[in-house]
């Protein structure tokens, strides 16, 4: 498969300036440069982002020998193909429309407010033994995922299902021509409002855009909202109650982890059970059987296959594994574009030096063994996987390949049987570990052998929310001004390095930490940007210096001890910051003293990076005349600092809640702290921000009480007639506050809230779970999430949600995900 420069300059309607006379096919698209694998067969698109163009990576693609691009300005490039383009990401989305309307098959296009990636995930399982399917890698849904998804479309291919994501008004009419569906869904039109819409009609209406030329579409007809917003073209196949669906829905009826559904479809009355109970799950089933009924699949098939639907792992998990290996359990897929992301996941996460990839057959037919192992084998190698561990009678098969294109370690196990027997000489120790495989694989067990056995309370960290959360806080500033995320007191309670690594990844222009030993610790974890300390003491100079972290210089003490031990170690112009006082009364140089600082900084071994203060109270609107005097009086003096230091220096004031509610104090560079994680700490409601991180734990016990039994120390908690209790994991030791007892605080059990009852202990807490259903020993409760917010937990003990989350203990262990 490929195409000539010459063919896509066409179908992008661009110029083509060619530099590059060998002929070779383009096969890859590469939209980010930190994912290059096949140098001369990648076209690079220098996309433009509000703050970074990808431009800036061209002469580096160059050096590592891509020699094709789509950009907007011809650049100084001899001996590569440019495609001059007015707009690099329409020009994809042309190219891959163009790449679609080769292929006549039936293409499922899946939109909505929820539920998207798991009905495409669905729908593979339930028809992956009748055609040979295509589909969107994880949820790539958005302007550049869905060009990329479909590109993967190739003549082999029987079926396609593809999932588009919208948050803005005109983005479906871009989307709608690469998909291109024959058969829609519309899954349902949730309640969250979102910014690039007026109305959730506006939303619905725009979604379904997508369906412009759909000959069929499948919707709930019990939804008002999606039947207002219905197209005019496509054939309309509704599921609900009502009378005139084409699949009505007779009874349904809930037992013990299964929901069986009465059906009636024509003439044809039938019931599918399938084995979740949750609302969410029943609307994605069905939706499911619409498509299978559509597509002519037999009744009896439906049933069948519909019972033994799986969960979708939706995320990418780092965990703790035996002998300090990390573990990153990815096995419900395998295919080259999951395993890509997968490899990114595990490169951007760094944890070891040492990557072993343990994989199992892959299961994508069609396309030629030989060279589908032969790739895997390049891309493991790119990638710079020190081991592969094949399992299963396919790859094993392909060993030769690996010993060609891969030069790292290799072990082959016909079986997991095979591969579990053999676990002693395969030494795993000190390493990141990649478990991928296809579903019928079970490599659960793999990961149950590998990960390690933790007590039961976990902290889980999004890192995609925290991704998404830095582009929001981003969208907010001037395209110039820079930010230095505050990962101080272990990233705010989330993890040091491994949210450290992410931010890296996503461009962030320094970090901030409290004391040299955080910094050391980022920088031993391979972290490579500019690296604030706030808190400096005498006693980390060398460190400073052996780890190349930035000291704040607060006060003349400060600033003779180190000036006078960098002239002794004859160190000259180390990159330092200085910290006025304006307010705060915490650290900094005072007013009156700055005269003299002016007079003794230029003859100190320093070279000024940048000259910052910090808010008293940026968040409160009562004190904005006192923030406003901050800023005064810190303009003033910084402006002076730069006239006397006679060579450029950042300006920085703004936290996050400076960023928010006074955006003309951006100036060079932003202080990110709270809000990268989730929460707005002003209450602006300009960002739609989400809770980076999930305090979890679960029912040791459960008691049924009587009336006048006691609970817990001191015998605080009191039982009344039928009290339930649970006890639960956590205590003040975790981080759960003796405060939130006696029903001060709350936690999240199967959709309800349950009081704590009696005193919190030092590993245990009770809660009161009467009346509450289905709740049994084991069960997972949450303390913080979603479902219920950090700022609810810091109201209830009278504190704020940076002290809830710095509390957490660091025997809770954390979990990184992506989703
Ligand atoms: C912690 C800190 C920040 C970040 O504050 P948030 O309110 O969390 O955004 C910024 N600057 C300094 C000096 C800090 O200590």
């Amino acid at each position: 498969m490929g195409y000539s420069i010459q063919y896509i300059a066409g179908a992008v309607g661009g110029h083509l300036l060619q530099g590059d006379a060998t002929s070779v096919m383009i096969e890859h698209l590469l939209l980010d440069s930190r994912r290059l694998i096949f140098p001369t067969t990648s076209l690079f698109f220098a996309l433009k982002g509000p703050r970074r163009y990808g431009g800036q990576f061209i002469k580096e693609l160059f050096r590592r020998g891509v020699r094709n691009f789509v950009v907007e300005e011809a650049q100084e490039l001899p001996g590569a193909n440019q495609v001059i383009v007015k707009d690099t990401l329409a020009a994809l989305q042309a190219l891959a429309a163009g790449h679609r309307r080769q292929y006549t098959l039936p293409v499922v296009g899946i939109t909505g407010s929820n539920g998207k990636t798991i009905i495409k995930e669905w729908l593979n399982q339930l028809l992956e033994e009748e055609y040979e399917i295509v589909r969107s890698p994880k949820s790539y849904n958005s302007q550049t995922g869905v060009p990329l998804s479909v590109w993967q479309l190739g003549p082999q291919h029987e079926l396609a299902i593809f999932e588009a994501g919208v948050s803005l008004r005109g983005e479906m009419e871009r989307l709608e021509p690469v998909i291109r569906p024959t058969l829609g869904v519309f899954t349902n039109i949730g309640e969250a409002h979102s910014e690039g819409f007026s109305s959730r009609a506006e939303k619905a209406r725009e979604k379904m855009k997508l369906f412009a030329h759909a000959e069929t579409l499948v919707y709930c007809s019990d939804q008002p909202e999606t039947v207002k917003a219905l197209p005019a073209g496509p054939t309309l196949f509704a599921w609900g109650h009502d009378e005139n669906a084409a699949i009505r829905i007779r009874s349904t009826e809930k037992k013990a982890g299964w929901t069986v559904i009465g059906l009636t479809h024509g003439a044809a009355e039938f019931t599918v059970s399938i084995p979740f109970t949750d609302p969410a799950s029943i609307e994605n089933a069905l939706h499911c059987v619409a498509v299978l009924l559509l597509l002519g699949q037999p009744v009896q098939r439906i049933q069948t296959s519909l019972a033994l639907l799986q969960p979708i792992a939706m995320r990418l998990e780092l965990k703790s594994g035996i002998n300090h290996c990390s573990i990153i359990n990815d096995s419900y897929s395998a295919d080259l574009n999951s395993l890509s992301i997968a490899l990114d996941f595990l490169s951007q996460q760094q944890q070891h030096d040492r990557r072993t990839v343990i994989l199992s057959d892959f299961l994508e037919s069609g396309r030629e063994e030989n060279e589908l192992y032969a790739t895997i084998a390049q891309t493991l190698g790119q990638k710079q996987v020190d081991r592969l561990i094949g399992i299963g009678p396919r790859i094993g098969a392909h060993a030769a390949a690996f010993g060609q294109w891969f030069p790292g370690e290799t072990a082959f196990y016909p079986t997991v049987e095979a591969f579990r027997s053999d676990l002693g000489r395969l030494h795993f120790r000190d390493e990141s570990i990649l478990i991928k495989g296809a579903r019928v694989f079970e490599f659960e067990e793999i990961d149950s052998l590998l990960t390690e056995r933790i007590h039961q309370t976990v902290m889980e960290v999004n890192l995609n929310a925290m991704a998404e959360n830095l582009r929001q806080w981003r969208q907010l500033l001037q395209p110039a001004t820079r930010v230095m995320a505050m990962v101080k007191a272990f990233g705010y309670g989330s993890g040091s390095f491994e949210i450290a690594n992410l931010l890296q990844f996503h461009g962030v222009d320094w970090l901030g930490v409290a004391y040299a030993d955080e910094g050391v610790m980022l920088r031993k974890g391979g972290i490579r940007i500019p690296i604030m300390v706030m808190n400096t003491e005498d006693s980390s100079f060398q460190s400073l210096v052996e780890y190349n972290l930035e000291p704040v210089i607060y006060s003349f003490s400060l600033l003779r001890t180190f000036d006078r031990w960098l002239k002794k170690e004859g160190i000259p112009a180390f990159p330092v910051h200085i910290e006025l006082e304006t307010g705060m009364n915490r650290l900094g140089f005072p007013n009156e003293e700055i005269d003299e600082l002016l007079r003794v900084l230029p003859g100190a071994a320093f070279k000024v990076l940048s000259v910052f203060s910090h808010f008293a109270a940026s968040e409160e609107a009562q004190q904005d005349a006192f923030t406003n005097k901050q800023a005064q009086l810190y303009l003033a003096t910084a402006q002076r600092l730069q006239d006397a230091l006679g060579y450029p220096i950042l300006q920085h004031l703004a936290n996050s809640a400076g960023i928010a509610r006074h955006p003309e104090l951006q100036l060079d560079m932003v202080r990110l702290g709270i809000g990268l994680y989730g929460i707005d700490p002003a209450g602006s409601g300009r960002l739609d921000l989400q809770e980076v991180s999930t305090l979890k734990t679960t029912i040791a016990q459960i008691k049924h009480l009587r009336t006048g039994d006691t609970i817990g120390y001191n015998r605080r908690g009191i039982a009344s007639a039928g009290t339930v209790t649970a006890t639960v994991r956590i205590g003040y030791a975790d981080g759960y506050s003796r405060s939130l007892g006696n029903g001060v605080g709350k936690m999240w059990v199967n959709g309800r809230l349950a009081p704590t009852i009696g005193i919190v202990s030092m590993d245990m807490t009770m809660i009161d779970i009467t009346g509450i259903p289905d709740v049994k020993e084991g069960d997972e409760v949450v303390v913080f999430g979603k479902e219920l917010s950090v700022n609810q937990l810091a109201i209830w003990s009278q504190t704020i949600p940076y002290e809830i989350l710095t509390s957490v203990s660091q025997r809770v262990k954390r979990i990184y995900f992506e989703e």
